[in-house]
């Protein structure tokens, strides 16, 4: 049976102090089979701390050794880049450099804050955040500039982990107009969503949320991935198997997994 999480932070992105050998660790404790590095790169970011890119050679050489170590788990050379229109020229230039198994595209900012913190709330209310939280995913995902250089969008609704209303939850219901637009742009630039497994414990669902998964499918999707998002080692894998239950009841048989960038689709069962 394959667990994948393909979404995990060590101490190459600003905001984790993990070792990749205590990330390894932990997903083969937690039955994880395969698992990608996806370290942060916001270009622009209006934190300083995120405005940068990893040691992409320190990441080679870790990977290259970890992969020697434990021959018995699968380990990708990711990234997550952050969406700054802004600074998207500068983010394709850094990313066509190097060689990924995976890349994640991140919608974190909106307005020039990220979605995360208290600030882009500004006196909004729900709707009128998230929609410009949504505005921001259709800008990535319709850059044309982007497209060739990443794989699947990450989390869906990651606004709802700001946890700034009563009621955080991002269903398909909120903005089914603009959701499919989205939905069938990424499809139709053969592009995938990516499931994350973070916004059971910040948010109250995975992002995003099953009814968007749902939608997805229908549409006719077929590119997904998963991913913890950890950023510590108790998160590693992470809800990852109730998760692959949730896609598979979205109508999924196949996960998908990335090598160099080529998808390849395995059985879900559970
Ligand atoms: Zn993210
Ligand atoms: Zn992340």
């Amino acid at each position: 049976m394959i667990i994948p999480d393909y979404h995990v932070h060590t101490s190459f992105s600003p905001d984790s102090q993990m070792k990749p050998e205590e990330a390894i660790r932990a997903a083969i404790a937690a039955g994880v089979t395969d698992i990608c590095f996806t370290e942060h790169m916001d270009l622009g970011h209006h934190m300083e701390m995120y405005d940068c890119a990893p040691d992409f050679a320190g990441q080679e050489e870790t990977i290259s050794r970890l992969r020697e170590t434990y021959p018995e788990i699968n380990i990708g050379k990711g990234i997550e880049a952050g969406y700054i229109a802004e600074t998207a020229e500068e983010t394709v230039e850094v990313l066509a450099k190097q060689n990924f198994d995976f890349v994640l595209l991140s919608t974190h900012c909106a307005d020039g804050f990220d979605c995360g913190v208290p600030e882009s709330k500004r006196g909004r209310d729900k709707i009128t955040a998230y929609k410009r939280y949504l505005e921001t995913v259709y800008d990535s995902v319709t850059d044309d500039r982007l497209t060739s250089y990443y794989d699947c969008v990450s989390h869906i609704g990651y606004i709802a982990k700001g946890l700034h209303y009563e009621d955080n939850s991002f269903p398909y219901q909120l903005f089914p107009e603009l959701m499919d637009t989205i939905l069938r742009e990424i499809i139709k630039r053969g592009k995938g969503i990516e499931v994350n497994t973070s916004g059971m414990d910040r948010g109250g669902h995975v992002l995003p949320h099953p009814s968007i998964i749902r939608r997805y499918k229908e549409l006719g999707g077929r590119i997904i991935t998963i991913g913890s998002d950890a950023h510590k080692s108790e998160k590693v894998g992470a809800y990852i198997k109730d998760t692959l239950a949730i896609i598979k009841d979205a109508g999924f048989e196949e996960i998908t997994v990335f090598e160099k960038r080529v998808p390849k689709f395995i059985k879900i069962t559970l």
